[in-house]
């Protein structure tokens, strides 16, 4: 993958079809009324390839990541998922978040659902599937999180490490093309974010697509294939986890990384 925030390193252009490029973004723009919070972002995300996104807090790593599902209208600039443009007014909304899966630091689970339930909802509503469908793979997922057992019980009954999980695979329950995670271990108490970070690296090992937004260096470290340092909406870095965490090219990364590690 390449990423950069400067023409002369990564130049705009729409990702041919039969590419192995899974997600894309060329020029990407966001404002809030006087606020210019991405500045012009270019990335491509390669199948199976782990993009870990670092930068200090209010950096505009969130909106990137809400941006690329369209949680967030870009203010200018095009996204591309398989080939095709999201940002195109004719793209479904609702299809592109069933392809586009996102895991946030607050879970957001519905309180008042069961867990089974949780992951069915989207899979009745959007996918279109009878429920006897939906709960089988609604059972299957869970399963393969650990959690078959807490099926019937609520999100709250959980610890936090259980219900990101539950969140990951409802995610994954849709069977998207790549998986979007916003800071996921860090509204977790410490001993419960190994857990997840197990999860998420298990995912990366089985050739899951994945944008990781993280403050968990050692985790960027190891499972990265790429890492991207983003600064005042730019991606001002980007780089093996070697070329990052050990031979940073710029102040800001290294002021950045004396900070975090
Ligand atoms: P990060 O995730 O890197 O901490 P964010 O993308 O959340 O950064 O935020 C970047 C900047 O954009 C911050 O200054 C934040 O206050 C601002 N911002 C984010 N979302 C909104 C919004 N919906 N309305 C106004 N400002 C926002
Ligand atoms: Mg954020």
């Amino acid at each position: 993958m390449t990423a950069s925030g400067s023409p002369e390193v990564d130049a705009p252009s729409a990702v041919s079809p039969g590419s192995d490029v899974v997600l894309s973004a060329r020029g990407l723009r966001k404002t809030f009324g006087t606020l210019e919070v991405l500045r012009g972002v270019d990335i491509d995300v390669r199948r199976a390839e782990t993009v870990c996104v670092i930068g200090a807090s209010g950096s505009g790593k969130s909106t990137l990541l809400r941006c690329l599902n369209l949680l967030e209208r870009p203010s200018s600039g095009s996204i591309f998922l398989e080939g095709s443009e999201i940002t195109s007014t004719k793209a479904n909304v609702d299809d592109v978040r069933t392809r586009i899966g996102m895991v946030f630091q607050q879970f957001n689970l519905f309180p008042h659902m069961s867990v089974e339930a949780n992951l069915m909802l989207a899979l009745r509503k959007v996918r279109k599937l009878d429920a006897a469908t939906a709960k089988e793979i609604a059972t299957a997922r869970l399963s393969e999180m650990g959690l078959a057992e807490k099926a019937t019980w609520r999100p709250a009954q959980l610890s936090g490490g259980q219900q990101q999980r539950v969140a990951i695979a409802r995610a994954l329950a849709m069977e998207p093309k790549v998986m979007l995670f916003d800071e996921a271990t860090s509204a977790l108490d410490p001993e419960l974010v190994k857990e997840v970070l197990e999860v998420m690296r298990s995912l990366a090992r089985r050739g899951m697509t994945m944008v990781v937004v993280t403050h968990e260096m050692g985790f960027a470290r190891e499972v990265a294939d790429r890492v991207l340092f983003v600064d005042g909406g730019l991606i001002a870095e980007s780089g093996t986890p070697s070329e990052i965490f050990t031979q940073p090219r710029t102040d800001r990364l290294r002021s950045f990384l004396s900070r975090v590690l």
